[in-house]
């Protein structure tokens, strides 16, 4: 297929559902996305609503809403240094730490300027070399790339007031914690999409070798969607896992090997916590020692107490896969997106503001 209508065409769409539903009426199926976009696109799409016999499940896809409470309030204790402007990305502003939020510590007169590139907070250094502007890097594999560049160009344009407060996260070895948790029954992945384009297929091969379980990578339409349900389907009845790429119009086995060189250049693996899986070994990024300049952890005391999650939400055990949003008691009740009381109805690639929005 080369247009984008034919990834919407409801006459292939039938074609399909009719394939899945044949294939699946056996055994009930559990299968996860972790891909906030991918949870989005199967919420619009009702998808999860045509197969009774698929438990359609999400995942830890979200890096807003995968950033723990304790690394929001190291976040706003950044935002009371004298000196110091912090750099982010709007969906931050609104996810709450256990006492405030970036949007509350702007209403309190902190100089938290919002960007759409973190090559913008470059431009910031250069403007105010009296301050320390500190970039905070929140994401998966798919932004990382962006912020290695920005580090190295910070480093060749000699630019020494510039920081990086690193959360970045990796998707595979939440995946794995997942499973060797177990406190979830999962029969097969529908893989990350964005951030399979830049990591490639390789890093899920631990899914079918180790666990059996077959993994796909696809896209964001509903062919897509269906597409990856045919494939694991078929795999799991011909009790042959593997991890495949129906999405071969964007993501390559190899990924893309330039992105990333760039960021195993400046980032290296670290243990990380993940909101609702707690710590995950090498599943973060942080500065290699010969970026340590640009380290906010290096240059700030960013200690805090760590706090529990807002009382009664529910995001850690929806993070799991555990609990769907409807579960909590919070949801559309006081929690929306207007007044969000955890992080997944904050980010609109969360589970909480994908079910409220179109469920
Ligand atoms: S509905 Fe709100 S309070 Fe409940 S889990 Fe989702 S974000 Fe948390």
């Amino acid at each position: 297929m080369k247009y984008l209508d034919e990834y919407r065409d409801p006459a292939l769409a039938k074609q399909l559902i009719a394939q899945i539903r044949k294939l699946n009426k056996g055994r009930k199926i559990r299968l996860m996305e972790v891909c906030g976009s991918h949870t989005v696109a199967i919420y619009k799409a009702g998808i999860r609503d045509l197969f009774p016999n698929i438990d359609l499940i999400s995942g830890p896809g979200c890096p807003v809403c995968v950033t723990s409470t304790g690394d929001i309030d190291r976040v706003i204790k950044l935002t009371t240094m004298p000196d110091s402007i912090l750099t982010t990305f709007g969906d931050m502003v609104k996810v709450p730490g256990s006492n405030s939020s970036l949007q509350q510590q702007i209403s309190r007169g902190a100089d938290v300027r919002l960007v759409y590139s973190s090559f913008d907070s470059l431009q910031i250094a250069k403007d105010n070399p009296n301050k320390r502007i500190i970039f905070l890097a929140v994401g998966f594999e798919t932004t990382a790339p962006t912020i290695a560049a920005t580090v190295l160009e910070a480093k060749k344009e000699g630019i020494e007031n510039f920081y990086i407060l690193c959360f970045h996260k990796l998707v595979p070895p939440a995946m794995k914690a997942l499973l060797e948790g177990e406190q979830i029954h999962i029969d097969g992945f529908i893989c990350p999409g964005h951030v399979s384009v830049i990591i490639g297929s390789k890093p899920y091969e631990f899914i079918p070798k180790e666990y059996k379980l077959p993994a796909v990578i696809t896209g964001f339409e509903s062919i897509d969607i269906l597409q990856a349900l045919l494939v694991i389907l078929t795999r799991i009845n011909e009790n042959h896992p593997a991890v495949e790429i129906p999405y071969s119009r964007v993501v390559k086995p190899e990924g893309n090997p330039l992105a990333m060189k760039r960021m195993q250049e400046v980032f290296q693996p670290c243990e990380a916590t993940w909101r609702g899986l707690g710590v995950i070994p090498d599943s973060g990024l942080k500065l290699r020692i010969k970026f340590m300049h640009y380290d906010a952890h290096q240059n700030y005391d960013l200690s805090v107490e760590e706090k529990p999650e807002p009382a009664g939400c529910e995001c850690g055990n929806i993070l799991k896969g555990i609990k769907r949003p409807t579960d909590c008691p919070l949801f559309k009740k006081i929690c929306n997106p207007q007044h969000p009381v955890g992080p997944c109805m904050v980010s609109t690639e969360g589970s909480c503001a994908a079910a409220y929005k179109y469920s």
